[in-house]
């Protein structure tokens, strides 16, 4: 039955292409994206979906109904980009200075679209719903999946699966991870006031350089000796600024940094610590500590039966070698908020180019290999037909919500 939906897919593989590049020449900045929406709200309005916009903001959501009735399936992709001049030497490069699509939400974007017209074309086989959630602002705290659920994007969902292509891996490479497989990520500042005057005379101030260089230093012990060996934990200083010039103590001085944590307790610790050590530092050398926390996305942790049924569906579709079994990562992801109210999976598509042309995410030169739509597209088909054909239902079911 898939056989002819996988052949369209193929079929509309140019137009995905050109759907693709075009987001890819024409980014916008998680919060600001002004085009990218209206672009995706007609391609669906085509497909004669109910479409609904500015979703928790900038979301689009589409709702395509089967001829039949059953249980509702949500697709996610995210459409956001990055600020990162382009630096890549292809035809459709960025437009937009200092703007780029550096993760791949082109392609995710492109891919659920491509799904979607599929789908749309075969709604006399669907036996229930399929709801396209198009998701703004991942890349930026608070990020727009928490303000889409918020504005009912779950509204009657059983499951949510989700894509994420990966430069690094190859074409069509499924990696998955149950249970607990992106971190809590959050984020803090401190700000050291101390007491500025001229440098030769550092015996009149409260240098809040040297005194953040100890604070800096300080919050290095907390992972490393603060917390159970076997558990992970990430406390990186991002930036640490202050003063200007050759003969000028500053005033103040500004550290910022992450935390990435999978376990609550540990997150909570180090929130508490990092504030202890600040302190207690700047207190001992007379400079004073003003600290802020801010709790990002929470860990996305991918429940077990919907995790195999990604196994079982991409194995029979590719093969079992085709299958990665990837560790828990310390990247952050927003999708982990779908995840919260809902049962799901969020997996790995692997998009690799040639090796002279592989570059991290996030990186000038980031790209994928196109082809990884379909192999995109492929699975979120499969995976909708066979959770709404009730295969493993019940043993998906009985898995505890986590
Ligand atoms: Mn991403």
């Amino acid at each position: 039955m898939l056989d002819p939906m996988f052949e369209r897919l193929e079929e509309l593989y140019p137009d995905l292409v050109e759907f693709r590049r075009d987001l890819h020449m024409y980014p916008e900045l998680s919060h600001k994206e002004e085009k990218t929406p209206g672009k995706i709200a007609n391609f669906l309005s085509d497909l004669g979906l109910d479409v609904r916009t500015g979703v928790g903001g900038k979301g689009v959501v589409g709702i395509l109904r089967g001829d039949k009735p059953g249980k509702t399936v949500a697709l996610r992709a995210d459409f956001d980009a990055l600020p990162i001049q382009d630096e890549k030497d292809v035809e459709y490069k960025s437009r937009i200075p200092g703007i780029m699509h550096a993760c791949g939400h082109d392609i995710h974007t492109a891919s659920l679209l491509g799904t979607a017209k599929v789908l749309s074309e075969h709604r006399d086989k669907l036996e229930g719903t399929v709801v396209f959630l198009h998701q703004f602002a991942e890349e930026v705290i608070p990020g727009g999946a928490k303000f889409m659920i918020e504005d009912g994007c779950l509204d009657g969902v059983d499951v949510v699966y989700g894509a994420h292509v990966s430069s690094k891996h190859p074409l069509g490479k499924i990696g998955l991870k149950e249970g607990l497989a992106m971190a809590n990520g959050d984020t803090f500042e401190i700000e050291i006031a101390g007491k500025g005057g001229h440098a030769a005379t550092p015996h009149f101030t409260v240098d809040p350089l040297v005194t953040g260089s100890q604070v800096l230093l300080n919050l290095q012990q907390i992972v490393s000796r603060q917390i159970d060996p076997v558990k992970p934990a990430v406390v990186t200083i991002a930036s640490f600024k202050g003063g200007e010039g050759y003969n000028v103590i500053p005033d103040s001085a500004k550290i910022t940094g992450t935390v990435r944590t999978f376990d609550k307790d540990i997150q909570d610790w180090i929130e508490k610590s990092i504030e202890s050590i600040a302190s207690s530092t700047c207190h001992g050398l007379g400079a004073e500590a003003e600290y802020t926390y801010t709790r990002g996305y929470p860990a996305v942790c991918n429940h077990p039966g919907e995790t195999r049924r990604i196994e079982n569906v991409a194995t029979a579709l590719y093969g079992k070698d085709m299958i990665e079994h990837i560790d828990a990562q310390m990247g952050m992801e927003d999708f982990a908020y779908y995840l919260k109210e809902v049962p799901g999976c969020f997996f790995w598509v692997g998009g690799a180019l040639e090796e002279k042309d592989v570059y991290p995410h996030h990186h000038p030169k980031f790209n994928v290999d196109e082809k990884a739509m379909l192999y995109i597209g492929r699975l979120f088909i499969a995976s909708v037909f066979n959770y709404l054909s009730g295969v493993e239902e019940s043993f998906a079911a009985t898995q505890e919500k986590v």
